[in-house]
């Protein structure tokens, strides 16, 4: 036999036996994000690699060390999507979206970085995106973070994140703060590891983001950017706090948290968990107002957050498991005999006309009472309907429960529709 070929390191297959969390996530967020108003945008996969060099910026781990990047057959070069804010910033410049319009749009599908695969971190994973245009804030940044708090609360898991809040000015102020910052660590340059120095020649408020537990003391005794911030961006972010105060949404001020992407200024948010290990963030944003003159559109005040839909899983799997909707059938067919298959086919199709939740599986393919009876068990429904002979002669079809006390009763098909009805 030849050799079974793998799927792609860091890249995975969603079974059957993990869908429902998906689907009941996905159905959540879309309910949630269209009541606030946003729309949903479809975009590419893949994009011209330039994009993501010209937004992103060059020297940060995802332009650097992530990306999956390759030429075409004409030779032009692109890029699996990182991330979605370029390729949605893309399609809005594209289309004349932006023009002196306000947006609330948003996006969900895979993206892709090479990194090294472990709990909560792959090379193809699931963001849902959401970004706002045209609002310069801070009303649509609390806007926006209530709106994910409003999220972990319908899935249960609002008491294990955190909100943790830092801004980062204005471009001019994070000039200021990246000189302090540069004299502050070059005074430590015997503890700072390799990425860190050259993080310190290209990129140095980038060595605030590092995740080397031997920096934590060096980079917690830093300066931070308040000593930097003007009285704009001092008024943006106490009206952001103060906001989220009215709204009762607690946060944690992180002076250092500045976030891998290099286009954000003022706001900047995680929402962060201790139940994942390392993985902590599960969902992570701010405010991007220079990004669409970088892209070559007109100045645009931007903010908006990703979320990794794994991680949001694994910790409904860990804290809010019992809150998951069942997915199993409520009804599995039994069908004996030629007038036991004949009639029940019909059967199921006049239910599932009359019962438009009715989950039912018919048994196909045959087999004694006594398989179709194991297969019913491990469909994992709840009730057995039972056509046979003697059942299709007396219009009287047998109802049995399968998980509770196996009780039988004896049903007209219209008993059979009223008695479903109520109980699915
Ligand atoms: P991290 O610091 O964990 O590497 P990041 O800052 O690179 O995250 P963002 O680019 O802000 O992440 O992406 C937003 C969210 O997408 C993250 O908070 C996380 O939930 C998720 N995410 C990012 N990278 C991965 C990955 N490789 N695998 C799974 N989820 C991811
Ligand atoms: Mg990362």
């Amino acid at each position: 036999m030849a050799d079974k070929i793998q799927a792609v390191r860091g890249m995975h297959d969603i079974l059957p036996d993990q869908i429902n969390y998906w689907q009941y996530l996905e159905s959540v967020l879309n309910r949630l994000l269209s009541s606030y108003g946003y729309l949903e945008l479809r975009l590419p996969i893949v994009e011209k690699t330039a994009l993501f060099k010209r937004s992103i910026g060059e020297v940060t781990d995802i332009v650097e060390k992530e990306m999956y990047t390759f030429d075409d057959r004409n030779g032009d070069s692109l890029t699996l999507r990182p991330e979605g804010t370029a390729g949605c910033l893309r399609a809005c410049l594209e289309h004349g979206l932006l023009h002196n319009q306000q947006l609330r749009l948003w996006y969900h599908g895979q993206m892709f970085r090479h990194e090294r695969p472990q709990k909560g971190r792959y090379r193809q994973f699931y963001q849902v995106g959401v970004e706002a245009y045209g609002m310069a804030g801070p009303d649509i940044d609390i806007e926006l973070i209530a709106l994910s708090h409003r999220l972990w609360q319908e899935l249960g898991v609002r008491d294990v994140v955190q909100l943790e809040l830092n801004t980062l000015g204005t471009a001019q102020e994070r000039l200021l703060y990246r000189d302090k910052l540069v004299t502050y660590f070059d005074q430590h340059r015997d503890h700072l590891d390799q990425d860190s120095l050259d993080r310190l020649e290209r990129n140095p408020l980038r060595i605030l983001d590092s995740k080397n537990p031997d920096l934590a003391e060096l980079i917690s005794a830093a300066p931070t950017f308040s000593e930097c911030l003007q009285d704009e961006s001092m008024a943006h972010f106490q009206h952001l706090q103060s906001g989220l105060g009215d709204l009762g949404i607690a946060y944690v001020l992180n002076p250092h948290l500045v976030r891998g992407l290099d286009y954000y200024c003022n706001t900047v948010f995680e929402w962060t968990t201790t139940q994942l290990g390392a993985q902590g963030t599960i969902c992570a944003g701010g405010r991007y107002d220079g990004l669409v003159t970088q892209l070559g559109g007109r100045p645009v005040p931007a903010i908006g957050f990703a979320m990794g839909l794994e991680r949001i899983i694994l910790l409904i799997q860990e804290v809010a498991a019992e809150q998951m909707p069942a997915n199993v059938p409520h009804v599995y067919m039994i069908r004996l005999g030629e007038m036991g298959e004949q009639f029940g086919l019909q059967l199921s199709e006049r239910l599932r006309s009359a019962l438009p939740e009715l989950r039912l599986i018919l048994n196909c393919g045959g087999g004694s009472a006594k398989s179709q009876f194991k297969r019913a068990d491990k469909s994992g429904a709840q009730f057995a309907l039972i056509i046979g002979e003697d059942e299709v002669n007396k219009l009287e079809f047998g109802l049995k429960t399968l998980r509770k006390d196996q009780q039988q009763q004896n049903l007209s098909e219209q008993a059979v529709i009223d008695f479903l009805k109520q109980t699915i």
